[in-house]
């Protein structure tokens, strides 16, 4: 936890906090917080508009067993988002988990969830999908990274639906990826202008139908090489390679 991210229902008066749950249990296990510290906090914004400078530092007023006081001040914005979108076939609820921890860490703030042939259909009935689940985990990667920008998720059933109608509006808006490890074309490492929508798909695969469906909509298809990775660490790697400046090779 390298922020404590507070909601508006933790203050008990103009500018102080009181927070009796894990949060209080880190500054006193792990910070060793005493009064008069100085504690990275920053106000969870689930705006949609640009983000609101909601990172500051709250001081101890108290750290013991029962509570942790801070009185806050905020007033420094978050780190840059990323520009990338995230779909995913929906994975099983463990790596879906990790998934959205470390995306969000990474600065994803759209995750889109979808269908495909080789998704278990019993995953869409998962308690993971339940809203305050989905929004444990990325606060959790929000901790990580000091971000207060909580991300956004979408949900769809429907492959069909999905590929034509929703990724229809990223096309729009700037270019499709999607990973496979039966691509021909390697991943590229950045460089791309405007925005950018990637797709990763289920623990088993697209079938081929699926495959056709999406480069024949003008997708493009990118691997990372012949070893077929887990999707949480295919979706680390694809994001560090296309989320940063084209990269030069150090001579
Ligand atoms: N047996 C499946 C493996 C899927 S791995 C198959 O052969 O397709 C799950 C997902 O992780 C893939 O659909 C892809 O989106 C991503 N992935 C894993 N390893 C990859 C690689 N080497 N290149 C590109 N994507 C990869």
């Amino acid at each position: 936890m390298n922020v404590i991210v507070l909601e508006p229902s933790d203050f008990i008066g103009e500018g102080v906090v009181r927070l009796c749950d894990r949060r209080r249990e880190h500054a006193r296990k792990h910070l060793r917080a005493e009064p008069g510290d100085r504690l990275r906090v920053g106000l969870l914004d689930e705006g949609d508009e640009a983000p609101l400078p909601n990172l500051g530092h709250g001081e101890v007023l108290r750290c013991d067993r029962e509570a942790l006081e801070l009185r806050v001040s905020l007033g420094e914005r978050p780190p840059a988002a990323s520009g990338i979108v995230l779909a995913l076939a929906l994975p099983r609820p463990p790596t879906l988990e990790k998934v959205l921890q470390q995306g969000t860490a990474l600065g994803i703030k759209r995750f889109l969830l979808f269908h495909s042939r080789r998704v278990e259909p019993s995953y869409w009935d998962s308690s993971l999908l339940a809203a305050a689940a989905l929004r444990r985990h990325m606060l959790l990667g929000l901790e990580q990274c000091v971000d207060t920008v909580l991300p956004r998720i979408e949900m769809h059933r429907g492959f069909a639906a999905f590929v034509e109608e929703r990724l229809e509006q990223e096309r729009a808006r700037g270019v499709v990826v999607v990973a496979d490890p039966e691509a021909a074309e390697m991943c590229p490492c950045g460089g791309e202008e405007g925005s950018l929508c990637l797709v990763l798909g289920p623990e088993g695969g697209f079938v081929p139908y699926e495959r056709e469906r999406f480069a024949g909509l003008g997708d493009r298809m990118v691997g990372l090489g012949p070893r077929i990775l887990r999707v949480e660490t295919a979706m680390v790697a694809l994001v560090a390679r296309l989320g940063g400046p084209p990269t030069v090779l150090w001579k």
